[in-house]
């Protein structure tokens, strides 16, 4: 069976925890896309040049838990907009998607440039308010003591950027979901999302 689910919007909406319950829910396979950015930023942090690491990269490199920086992540988003570095990732997600027995990825361009004949198309957003709140909550919750004004700053430049660039920019695909998680709980957004999966999963 091939059955892709793709998930986009932007940092902190809740993206992740529905991609990983929805791929759970109907046992399908989950990549991560900003993984592959991620991991592109962390090699130009070690020295390295974006195009060549993007080119070079390893499925084990995903595996990195210094991935979840915010040093990392403002470089991924910074190396994104290479429309080189770009390149060197899509073979890599178009098979994922497509691989037996189905899909779910999550990122910022999945319904539009990686998948736009995906069978489930979701973009799941919140404000930029309740995003920074989120993201303050899980460093201070980590023992980091960042001022919310920093957090909330980082997060409406990373917004920009992601939206503003002009290879595969952030934006919802004509067809998708819109899941606005600002005023939802987890549970009642994972719901949401499980019912508009299960509105086109093949009965089997
Ligand atoms: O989702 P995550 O915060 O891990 O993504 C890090 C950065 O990678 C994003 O800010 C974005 O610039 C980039 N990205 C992208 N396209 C994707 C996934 C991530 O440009 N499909």
């Amino acid at each position: 069976m091939k059955f892709t689910v793709a998930i986009d919007g932007p940092a902190a909406a809740g993206k992740g925890t529905i991609s990983r319950a929805v791929a759970a829910e109907f046992n399908l396979a989950h990549l991560d896309t900003g993984l592959l950015y991620r991991a592109v930023g962390a090699g130009v942090l070690a020295g390295g040049e974006a195009v060549a690491v993007a080119q070079g990269l390893d499925p084990r490199d995903l595996e990195n838990p210094d991935l979840r920086t915010q040093a990392v992540a403002d470089a991924a988003s910074q190396v994104a907009v290479n429309p080189d570095v770009r390149a060197a990732l899509v073979q890599f997600q178009k098979d994922f998607a497509r691989r037996d027995g189905g899909a779910v990825l999550d990122g910022r361009d999945i319904g539009t440039v990686i998948c736009p004949g995906a069978e489930v198309k979701l973009y799941v957003t919140a404000s930029a308010q309740t995003r920074a709140e989120r993201r303050h909550k899980e460093l201070t919750d980590k023992g980091f003591s960042t001022a919310f004004e920093t957090v909330l700053a980082e997060v409406i430049d990373r917004d920009r950027r992601d939206s503003e660039r002009a290879t595969a920019p952030l934006r919802a695909a004509r067809d998708a979901v819109t899941i606005d998680t600002s005023d939802l709980s987890i549970a009642a957004a994972v719901a949401a999302a499980i019912d508009a999966v299960r509105a086109k999963y093949p009965v089997t």
